[in-house]
């Protein structure tokens, strides 16, 4: 195989035939606390492959514009290229997490409005909390860029969280990232339980990354459990 593009903590990127056109490969390594932890979670890479397929999916036939093409292999998909924003866009419905901390809330307890945070995307700073005014001084996205991208998140939080429900998941908080494709502004990266928070409805089990964070074990399984949960799929 070629060699790839861009290789991230959980992800490598590789160019294609089409020019216009990536390759994702889904890695099975996993990262925590700006990079400090670091580890494997065997399947981690079908399984996010599958279920970020499945959001991407979804999210298309609700009208948000993505990078999503189509699924390749088990470990790979096709998308659109994008020059990715320097920003990540965090979405909160719970307290959880580096929220939790800033404002002194318990994790779990409810916010009574979604909260919308852009963080700069810059590992030697540790990925700081900007707002608007920083992200125009940092000449990261137009002012135009920025206000869309508060609106796509509260409108994807708002498709996820309802249809999450239905699977008796919780979507607690979650991170997305875009970028510009032919001057569009597209959805990128992954959906996956690397990048959401998901707590059962009902017993209010972590079925995501903080199993990896925090040592809690059975990381794997609820890994496949939530692909189980979205797609009926037992992998
Ligand atoms: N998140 C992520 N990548 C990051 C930072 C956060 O995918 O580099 C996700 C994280 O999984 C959670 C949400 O964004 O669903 C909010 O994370 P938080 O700010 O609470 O940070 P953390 O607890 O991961 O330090």
């Amino acid at each position: 195989m070629k060699e790839a593009l861009y290789e991230g903590k959980a992800k490598k990127v590789y160019a294609t035939d089409n020019p216009n056109e990536y390759l994702v490969y889904y890695k099975d390594d996993a990262t925590a606390f700006n990079g400090e932890k670091k580890g494997t979670i065997h399947s981690k890479g079908i399984l996010n492959n599958k279920i970020s397929a499945f959001f991407f999916e979804m999210l298309t036939k609700a009208g948000v514009p993505n990078h999503f093409v189509r699924i390749v292999s088990d470990r790979e998909m096709l998308v659109k290229k994008l020059e990715i924003l320097q920003i990540e866009v965090v979405v909160r419905n719970i307290a959880a997490g580096s929220l939790a901390k800033r404002i002194g809330w318990e994790e779990g307890r409810k916010l009574p409005l979604p909260i919308v945070e852009f963080y700069y995307k810059d590992d030697a700073l540790g990925d700081p909390l900007i707002n608007e005014d920083h992200a125009r001084v940092l000449n990261l996205a137009t002012d135009e860029q920025m206000k869309a991208l508060k609106d796509w998140g509260l409108k994807i939080n708002s498709i996820l969280s309802t249809f999450l429900k239905g699977k008796k998941v919780e979507l607690i908080d979650f991170k997305l990232e875009f970028g510009i494709h032919n001057g569009e502004l597209l959805l990128g990266d992954e959906i996956s339980p690397d990048t959401c928070r998901f707590w059962d409805t009902e017993t209010g089990q972590k079925l995501d990354k903080d199993r990896f964070r925090r040592d809690l074990g059975d990381v794997e399984a609820a890994y496949k459990e939530v692909l189980r949960r979205l797609t009926g799929e037992v992998c």
